[in-house]
């Protein structure tokens, strides 16, 4: 037998659904990699015998070996910040002041459209960078703050520069309709036909988008508008989700997953016919504690709803200046535990399995199993559930990407 490198003196969370065990655990267990891809996977007293004076051995010193994270929702190429905004309000401000200063999200556009490529590139890749230290291998980055069509384009083109540069694997999503642009107040139609008909193509001439996002709130874009949207991407070709349902019920979800959409995004306000529209047609729910909590909400998404459909629950940090400037996968499992009352292994699943259909790569990413590519993390715990319950000690000792181990 001829392998690239194997690891033992591991336990591993596989969080492979054809394993019974919890976290689909295997104690004392072992993996080899070929050509950056898993090649065995099991109890350690089961391994094959191999060419051990040839082969490279990684000894874990029995921690946990868990698939690379996914965050399979953020919005981490921009300029700027809102520390400014943050702490007028705390000092009592009202949002229409914050506002007339030129706060919320319109300062983030500005910012972003006199950023140079260069600029996001940098602020993006140091961000990559935190994420990665917390064990993260794949990255979902939505555009969404240009409004335009140069800054859309521009931001895209910087998220499919990082993935090229980075070892963190980049998925993009193309959210040009996540609020209405300061040149279009008043006329959101004329905005949608611009995302529709002028930027949607070019996204698409130069494959910068691998899906398509609307934020669907009665503080953006309407049903009709959002279905609108949709519809033109899922004809270019491209995989659809949404963010629906976080600050009321507009029937985002329900419309989304009738035009098979991957997943449907923040969802506090999903009701059981929602939950059932998202499970007959295995639409994920991505669940964004950090917005929870950054904007101190107090309605829960339905849980034990999601629960009792068997609809695939995501989490991710919703990295962002304005409602999430939380930059951990970590906090986020954590959160997704005290805040959202997800178990342990729930919230794993979330940043691993689920996390990979959201992005629709589950069949490279996600679990550890024979086949799949060689994307995991060594953590210094003895017990999976430490890694979402403790927040502040980052337990990740190595990771390998693609076979690969990287040096953080
Ligand atoms: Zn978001």
């Amino acid at each position: 037998m001829s392998w690239d490198q194997v690891w033992i003196d591991i336990n591993i969370a596989t969080m492979s659904p054809s394993i019974s065990t919890p976290y689909g655990a295997i104690t004392d267990g072992a993996i080899a990699v070929k050509d950056g891809k898993i090649a065995w996977i099991g109890a350690r007293t089961e391994l094959p015998e191999f060419d051990v004076l040839a082969t490279p051995i990684y000894k874990g010193k029995g921690g946990w070996v868990t698939p690379g994270l996914i965050d399979a929702h953020t919005h981490l190429v921009f300029a700027g910040n809102r520390a400014n905004e943050f702490e007028l309000r705390l000092q009592g401000a009202s949002y229409e002041e914050i506002a007339r200063s030129g706060g919320g999200i319109i300062s983030t556009v500005k910012a972003c459209r006199e950023a140079s490529e260069a600029e996001l590139f940098e602020l993006g890749r140091q961000r990559l960078n935190a994420l990665a230290k917390e064990g993260v291998t794949t990255v979902e980055i939505k555009s969404g703050y240009g409004l335009d069509i140069e800054t859309e384009l521009k931001i895209l083109r910087v998220a499919r520069e990082l993935g090229k540069h980075h070892h963190v694997d980049v998925k993009t999503t193309f959210l040009g309709a996540h609020a209405i642009p300061p040149e279009f107040s008043g006329d959101s139609d004329a905005y949608v036909d611009l995302v529709i008909n002028e930027m949607l193509p070019k996204v698409v001439a130069e494959n910068l988008a691998d899906a398509v996002d609307v934020f669907c709130e009665n503080i953006a874009f309407n049903l009709a508008q959002t279905e609108r949207v949709l519809q033109a991407a899922k004809k270019a070709g491209l995989t659809i989700k949404l963010h629906a349902e976080q600050l009321s019920n507009m029937g985002g979800s329900a419309m989304a997953a009738k035009l098979g959409a991957k997943s449907v995004d923040h969802i506090e306000y999903l009701d059981e016919a929602d939950v059932k529209a998202l499970s007959e047609s295995g639409t994920c729910a991505t669940l964004l504690p950090g917005a929870f909590y950054f904007l101190r909400e107090t309605q829960h998404p339905p849980i034990d709803l999601l629960r009792q459909y068997q609809v695939p629950m995501v989490v991710a940090s919703d990295y962002n200046p304005g409602s999430s400037p939380l930059c951990s996968s970590l906090l986020m499992l954590n959160m997704a535990c005290t805040l959202l009352r997800l178990t342990p292994e729930e919230a794993l699943a979330g940043m691993t399995r689920n996390a990979a259909k959201a992005l629709d790569i589950e069949q490279q990413v996600g679990i550890l199993a024979v086949g799949m590519h060689a994307d995991f993390c060594l953590w210094n715990i003895s017990t999976p559930a430490q890694l979402a319950y403790t927040y502040g000690v980052n337990a990740c000792v190595d990771v390998v990407k693609n076979g690969q181990l990287v040096h953080q």
